[in-house]
């Protein structure tokens, strides 16, 4: 577990009926249990290492199911009294951006007495777990009942606000420390063609329409989601939820988690690995995609196309000028106790590490 959550310690307090210790032990690591639960590739992280796994002699009955129990128990702690926070200790610290790097680090200062303002443009905290992860995958009530608590233990939400080169100067001036968890919003450039002709859609715009509720019906529609991540299932399972055929072509092998490959198969999204898309057709409006795929070209039809391609850190331009060091990929250069280059700037997360998990942000 990236968290280093205490897991043989809360199972043995769940398998002893004892949900508000095991919600105590998960929330000494965790700011989001149920958050993990629902979106971690458990695969390939906690069940994948469990010695249940079965590859070991006489332990063939598979791993234990750590994520639906996290899930469950997270959402339990939700009526739990707050846990237990320290004396306010005199200390400041603003965080920049309420995903779920910037909520898990505001949970643990708040806890340590600091007193926490978070900013966030968006209307609604959360980051991409609440525009970028569709309803049908996380509960967003959940959600907003975990922010209200978090509200609750102190911490102060600046939401609609955008941090500017202004602004951040005035943050940086009143508190002690700022922390950056801006995460890695933009979408990579798809470079293709045809892009820019109508019916083209970026993912992230589109999951946040989905979330939104703006997104328009399908009924009808063919769509082809180009891309192979947990990003293109999103989009495609969305898409079939209003009611157009879909399919998901990618350039190698799928990358996505296999619970995410299976559920979006039992829905009826169509996959096709080994296919490199070379242009998209149309004219105005966009026609369908032109791909090169195993000793043949092939053009497949479409109403519209959703590029699902990754994402690349964005990091505000204003850093350089406070000396923060970026790397070539545009990452925040952080070290081993998420220090920048700054003495009173920290980063953490989608921006120090490029795109990855929400369990490797916290
Ligand atoms: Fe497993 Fe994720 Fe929970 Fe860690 S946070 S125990 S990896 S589900």
């Amino acid at each position: 577990c990236p968290l280093a959550n205490r897991i043989p310690d809360w199972l043995q307090a769940v398998a002893r009926g004892d949900t508000a210790g095991a919600a105590a032990i998960l929330a000494e690591t965790s700011a989001l249990p149920e958050v993990c639960g629902t979106l971690c590739p458990q695969h390939r992280l906690c069940e994948g290492a469990c010695t249940r796994d079965g590859t070991r002699e006489g332990l063939k009955n598979g791993a234990v199911t750590i994520g639906a129990l996290e899930k469950w128990v997270g959402a339990a702690a939700l009526d739990l009294p707050l846990p237990a926070r320290a004396q306010p200790n005199g200390k400041r610290v603003a965080v920049i951006g309420a995903g779920p790097a910037g909520l898990a680090c505001a949970e643990r200062l708040v806890r340590e007495g600091v007193a926490v303002a978070v900013y966030d443009r968006n209307a609604t905290a959360g980051g991409l777990l609440a525009t970028g992860v569709p309803p049908f995958k996380l509960d967003k009530d959940r959600l907003a009942r975990r922010i209200e608590r978090l509200k609750a233990m102190g911490v102060k939400l600046e939401l609609g606000v955008t941090v500017d080169a202004e602004r951040f100067g005035e943050l940086l001036d009143a508190h002690d420390a700022v922390f950056l968890g801006t995460g890695a919003q933009r979408s990579r450039p798809a470079q293709l063609h045809g892009s820019t002709l109508t019916g083209v859609h970026d993912a992230l715009d589109y999951l946040a329409a989905v979330n939104a509720g703006t997104a328009s019906p399908l009924t009808g529609n063919r769509v082809l989601v180009l891309g192979g991540g947990d990003s293109a299932m999103d989009c495609a399972r969305s898409v079939r939820r209003l009611g157009a055929a879909v399919s998901v072509a990618t350039r190698g092998d799928f990358r996505a988690s296999p619970k995410e490959i299976e559920a979006a198969r039992e829905e009826g999204v169509e996959l096709l690995a080994q296919h490199v898309p070379r242009s998209l057709l149309g004219s105005a409006a966009v026609e369908g995609v032109r791909f090169d795929s195993p000793g043949t070209s092939r053009d497949l039809p479409a109403d519209r196309v959703i590029l699902a391609l990754g994402q690349v850190p964005a990091p505000p331009a204003w850093l350089a000028a406070h000396g923060v060091m970026l790397d070539e990929s545009g990452r925040i250069v952080v070290d081993g106790q998420g220090r920048t280059t700054h003495p009173k700037l920290y980063a953490g997360g989608d921006n120090t590490r490029g795109p990855d998990l929400v369990v490797t942000a916290m």
